[in-house]
């Protein structure tokens, strides 16, 4: 039972140490009715390259950041509010294992977990904190998802005209809509897609045509905009200068403290909390 959870100093004191590993660099996160349900290191596919990052659910929010020192300092602190969240098992692929796609009205991209019974207990906890935030707050489900971002590595021409090569002269640059790679000559226009962003949005050509003729859903009836206190206001904001270069804050290198032997690992295992056990498939 969470709830026995609610009050108790040891999530007090959780929750607080996550918000002091942030820093000034992070949000409040000490709200009343939040519980720390568990924490981990997961490899979050960035737009150039697979990179560790350290993740945190709550059974409201699920929050990542960079790791700075490994357990003691995070930045580039992102918070996704759980009634946005949907997930998706992937397939392993390549060097790829034990992947699923976090899916979320402001930012969708797929994690790896170490083992294949990690995976499960991170999507189990995961949709059973979706599961009862629905149940318990009367929120609606979103429906409207930002796009998962082909990485770049996947593109080496445009996937809208199929001709152009990228380079350092022909840059690629993401569609907020579909999240695939286009060209600057296939990726004029912006669009509205008010759950990612208040300003318009760089779009492909395709997209952009189906969005201006109405037959693709760029607002969600169920979405509200509306302030929330518990959410990073600023969520949507990272993309949004206006020379856009599709650069995903994630992928700013770590700052040097990294380096230090503090390199964060994956064959930690995470970390989850009594007090909110889902069921976990067996993986054997
Ligand atoms: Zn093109
Ligand atoms: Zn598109």
């Amino acid at each position: 039972m969470v709830d026995r959870l609610v009050n108790s100093e040891a999530n007090a004191r959780r929750v607080a140490n996550v918000e002091a590993c942030f820093g000034s660099s992070g949000q409040p996160l000490m709200v009343p009715g939040r519980v720390l349900v568990g924490e981990g290191v997961l490899t979050k596919l960035c737009r150039k390259k697979p990179k560790p990052r350290q993740f945190f659910l709550c059974n409201d929010i699920l929050i990542y950041g960079n790791i700075v020192i490994n357990k003691k300092k995070y930045n580039k602190q992102h918070i996704i509010p759980l009634e946005t969240v949907r997930l998706k098992s992937l397939e392993d692929n390549g060097n790829l294992h034990n992947g699923w796609q976090i899916i979320s009205a402001t930012k969708s991209f797929a994690v790896y977990a170490a083992t294949a019974t990690e995976k499960s207990e991170w999507m189990a906890h995961i949709n059973k904190c979706i599961s009862d935030l629905l149940a318990r707050s009367g929120k609606k489900v979103v429906t409207d998802h930002s796009p998962v971002w082909v990485p770049d590595s996947d593109a080496p021409v445009c996937m809208v005209c199929c001709k152009t090569k990228f380079s350092t002269l022909n840059r690629r640059h993401h569609c907020r809509k579909c999240g695939k790679v286009a060209c600057n000559a296939c990726s004029t226009k912006k669009f509205l897609l008010p759950q990612q962003s208040s300003k318009p949005l760089r779009v492909c050509d395709k997209c952009y045509d189906l969005l201006s003729s109405g037959n693709a859903s760029a607002n969600d009836d169920n979405f509200n905009p509306g302030p929330d206190p518990l959410v990073d206001q600023d969520s949507s904001g990272e993309d949004d200068d206006d020379d856009d270069d599709d650069d995903d804050d994630d992928d700013s290198d770590d700052s040097p403290a990294n380096s230090n032997n503090t390199t964060p690992s994956t064959e930690v295992e995470p970390t989850f909390y009594p007090g909110n056990q889902p069921q976990v498939q067996a993986s054997d």
